[in-house]
């Protein structure tokens, strides 16, 4: 087990997506930092430490998970899947890398966040993919499903796009860009620590779970951290937190950094009052369809599964819906696990991407290793908009189905029962799912903003020496799978610590 050092000029917290490029950002440019992760570290590429399903990219990780999920909120369970691991969810995630459309960024801009435009965003983009490796597959590379969907597109006004992330277009269907190598999955572990590890200005220790920021004076000054089963206090010069959305949130809250009433509730000392700590988490709400396939469909499958690689997901749609005038606002991903029987076998998702119902992450314990409250409040907007874009976006992918009846066979899911609207609409209301893509529980905002929690130099609010930098500080999701947005979180937040030396 690696020794807890007593202190660093940097600590970053979360050895996940974006954590893992700041550390590697700011250990690269000579600084001191220690990088705490909950998880174990596994250890560089090519370690046989690491777990197999962490490195499959046929299919999504499932070990090395936080457990969370719903819990009482809904009358049934929706698993909220989080890796606790170096490398965070680019070990587990299913490799789609999308950037959304160009208004994403420049909205967040025009809100009043300088330098987070498109224009001062996309070279960050660009070097993301240059690092996390990523290749986009050609229309032969896909399998005969996502092939049968990318061929029928046009025919629903979606063009065939060469990939998805020309953040200037609009509606279309494209191969997939993804970060696989050699049928690997590169997480930023590999892609960002990798090329550090050996500095001795970098100290990357795992199954450290930091329990909590101290704060001294207005001024944060270390964290207490859980390792090895003790409590320690590690002195730092800059806190930079990297939890995730659903994480960092809590993190703050348990250093006594948030809403003064929930803090009061549970006898955490308030350090500073900021009532948006946790608040405004939204997901893109998520409709798994699925048909009974057909013989054909399936010996086409059969057969390019034995020829060599098949993954479950390989092609993206991006439409538009009538709620939409100035991009798109649906996914519709082709999911054609070949290890799966039934229900899930043949299968398209369908996700909203601009969801106007907003969640909130709260503490139930100040106990570190306590599950917090998640609730995402899901199609909860009163307008219903949420609702209504996610049912058209089925009604649209159920006429691209029609025209492939013969290959994807009947409906099963959500099924015949569904065709009317209102009964589709009730099943929405009854099913929510997500798209793990959490976001926004210390959102980005300008002075004056009551809900912001850190400024556009990634500043926690009241409090020096304290930053977050990962999906949490989105102030809305883009239109795009949040893998690429969250190394860019990274690689910007960076920047910004080190511009600001
Ligand atoms: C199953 C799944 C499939 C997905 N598929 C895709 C996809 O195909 N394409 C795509 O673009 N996106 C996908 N995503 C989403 C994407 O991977 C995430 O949005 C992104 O990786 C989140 O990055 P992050 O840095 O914000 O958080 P994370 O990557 O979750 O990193 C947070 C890290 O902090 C650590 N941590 C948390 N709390 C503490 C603490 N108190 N002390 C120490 N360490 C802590 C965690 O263990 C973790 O390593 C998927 C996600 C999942 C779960």
């Amino acid at each position: 087990m690696r020794a807890l050092p007593e202190a660093a000029e940097y600590v970053v917290v979360g050895g996940g997506t974006s954590g893992n490029v700041v550390a590697a950002r700011l250990a690269e440019a000579g600084l001191d930092v220690l990088l705490l992760e909950a998880g174990p570290d596994f250890g560089p590429e090519g370690s046989a430490a690491w777990p197999a399903d962490l490195l499959d990219a046929t299919r999504l990780g499932r070990s090395h998970d936080w457990g969370y999920d719903s819990g009482d909120t809904y009358p049934w369970t929706v698993g909220f899947e989080r890796a606790r691991a170096i490398g965070g969810c680019s070990d587990v995630n299913g490799c789609t890398q999308t950037w959304g459309h160009r208004r994403d960024y420049d909205a967040w801009a025009e809100s009043g966040l300088t330098g987070w435009s498109t224009d001062d965003l996309l070279p960050l983009f660009h070097e993301g993919t240059r690092r996390m490796r990523v290749h986009t597959y050609a229309a032969a590379d896909l399998t005969p499903w996502q092939r049968a969907w990318y061929d029928a597109a046009p025919a629903a006004g979606m063009p065939c796009l060469d990939d998805l992330n020309d953040v200037d277009e609009a509606a279309g269907f494209a191969p997939e860009s993804v970060n696989i190598q050699d049928g690997v999955r590169v997480n930023t572990a590999f892609a960002y620590l990798d090329p550090v590890r050996a500095l001795p200005n970098l100290r990357i220790v795992g199954d450290a779970l930091v329990d909590r920021v101290v704060v001294s004076g207005g001024r944060a000054s270390g964290v207490v951290v859980r390792h090895g089963g003790a409590a320690t206090t590690v002195r730092a010069g800059t806190v930079v937190l990297a939890g995730g959305a659903y994480n960092s949130p809590t993190v703050l809250l348990r250093s006594g950094i948030g809403p003064y009433a929930q803090l009061a509730a549970l006898d955490v000392p308030l350090v500073q009052h900021l009532p948006g700590v946790g608040e405004n988490l939204h997901d893109q709400p998520f409709l798994l369809m699925s048909w009974s396939g057909s013989e054909e469909m399936t010996a086409a499958m059969e057969r390019a599964r034995s020829a060599g690689w098949a993954p479950d997901e390989q092609a993206m749609g991006k439409v538009a819906s009538s709620f939409d005038t100035e991009a798109f606002d649906l996914h519709f991903l082709p999911y054609s696990p070949t290890h799966l029987t039934g229900r899930k076998r043949w299968s398209v998702g369908v996700s909203a991407l601009q969801p106007r119902s907003r969640g909130f992450v709260r503490l139930r314990s100040a106990d570190p290793e306590a599950k917090p409250v998640i609730d995402h409040r899901f199609l909860a907007d009163p307008e219903g908009a949420d609702v209504a874009v996610l049912a058209e976006g089925a009604a649209i992918l159920r006429e691209l189905a029609a025209g492939l009846a013969p290959l994807v066979g009947a409906e099963l899911h959500p099924g015949p029962e569904t065709f009317a609207r209102d009964a589709l609409v009730a099943h929405l209301y009854r099913h929510p799912d997500n798209y793990w893509h959490p976001v926004g529980t210390c959102r980005m905002g300008v002075d004056g903003d009551p809900l912001a929690v850190v400024d556009e130099r990634a500043r926690v609010h009241g409090v020096d020496g304290l930053r977050v930098a990962d999906c949490s500080i989105m102030p809305r999701i883009p239109r795009a799978t949040t893998a690429m947005p969250a190394v860019v979180m990274g690689e910007k937040v960076a920047r910004l610590l080190l511009e600001d030396r």
